[in-house]
């Protein structure tokens, strides 16, 4: 954790480890340890959160792990995300909308500290863009909790290139954590990965293997997909889930693909495509299987 008053430039792991789907895992504190262990053992140490994830529980399962083992904290980065306010009897919020007020960002951050059971956040996103953002608003409020030492860093996340540049215009963003899979290849085109590229910011990566898709989806092009990197992988003697994260790596902006999965086997398989280079030919193969036409 960078200390209070001093935000270095953060280093978040090559592959990081989303929490999303936590609270589907039904680990008792202890197995919650045990995860977080070996997944720093595998290099893993960089943490993705959002205030609402697992219905607003997600971040509360994890820190009481961190309670339970606060040895663990130093050894981490924690990334979470705010903005979204989601239908809710309890809130009085009667239509889903994103919030970037002074008010609502703050007390989002308050309450994931006292989830998380931290004094910092590493990392703090925007969950989405919101269409009723005010910039210089917003980086003010930024600046605010970063002085009170609460978020070391903050970045967007699902920006476009526009709602990216206004709001790096007034305040530093570290990262856009985009969707990016062999089965949602939007990004390469929207400009959004060539807008990290330009400006040096390495995009964090969300749904690589297309939230479970690509090992059981029926539509004809995960069909498709499935069929052609099932070849790949059995040639370059990797499995379906390397080869995914291998393709999303293999991408010059230098992508942090964000882990969903529950099973430390599925950590181990992402970890391993760090040492796997595909060449440009299997990444287009791949590319064609999904579009279902070769490139013009
Ligand atoms: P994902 O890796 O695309 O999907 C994970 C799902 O795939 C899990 O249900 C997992 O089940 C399943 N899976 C993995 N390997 C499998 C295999 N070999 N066979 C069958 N199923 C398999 O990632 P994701 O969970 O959708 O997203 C990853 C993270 O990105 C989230 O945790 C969250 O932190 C972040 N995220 C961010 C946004 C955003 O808007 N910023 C949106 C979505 C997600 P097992 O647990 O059984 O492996």
């Amino acid at each position: 954790m960078p200390d209070r008053n001093t935000p270095t430039r953060l280093e978040l792991s090559p592959i990081v480890a989303g929490l999303w789907r936590i609270a589907d895992w039904h680990l008792d504190v202890p197995a919650r340890v045990r995860w977080i262990e070996q997944a720093l053992e595998l290099g893993i140490a960089s943490f993705d959160h959002a205030d609402i994830y697992g219905d607003h529980r997600a971040e509360t399962l994890f820190g009481e792990a961190l309670k339970a083992a606060p040895a663990l904290r130093s050894r981490m980065q924690l990334v979470t995300k705010c903005g979204i306010r989601l239908r809710s009897a309890q809130r009085a919020v009667q239509v889903k909308h994103y919030d970037t007020t002074a008010a609502y960002v703050r007390a989002q951050v308050e309450q994931s500290l006292l989830n998380l059971r931290t004094e910092q956040l590493d990392l703090v996103l925007i969950h989405r863009p919101d269409y009723l953002m005010d910039a210089a608003a917003l980086a003010q409020t930024f600046a605010a909790l970063t002085r009170e030492g609460k978020v070391a860093h903050w970045g967007v996340s699902n920006h476009g290139t526009g709602q990216f540049a206004l709001l790096h215009r007034h305040h530093p963003l570290l990262t856009n954590q985009l969707e990016l899979s062999p089965l949602a290849l939007h990004a390469l085109d929207d400009g959004t990965l060539d807008q990290c590229q330009q400006l040096g910011v390495r995009p964090m990566i969300w749904s690589p293997l297309g939230g479970g898709r690509l090992f059981t989806g029926g539509d004809a092009q995960a069909l498709r997909v499935r069929e052609a990197m099932t070849a790949i992988a059995a040639r370059c003697g990797i499995s379906l889930a390397t080869l995914a994260y291998a393709w999303i790596l293999r991408h010059p902006s230098r992508p942090h693909p964000i882990t969903g999965t529950g099973r430390i086997e599925g950590l181990r398989e992402a970890v391993a495509a760090l040492d796997v280079q595909i060449d440009a030919q299997d990444w287009y193969a791949i590319w064609t299987a999904s579009k279902g036409h070769a490139v013009p």
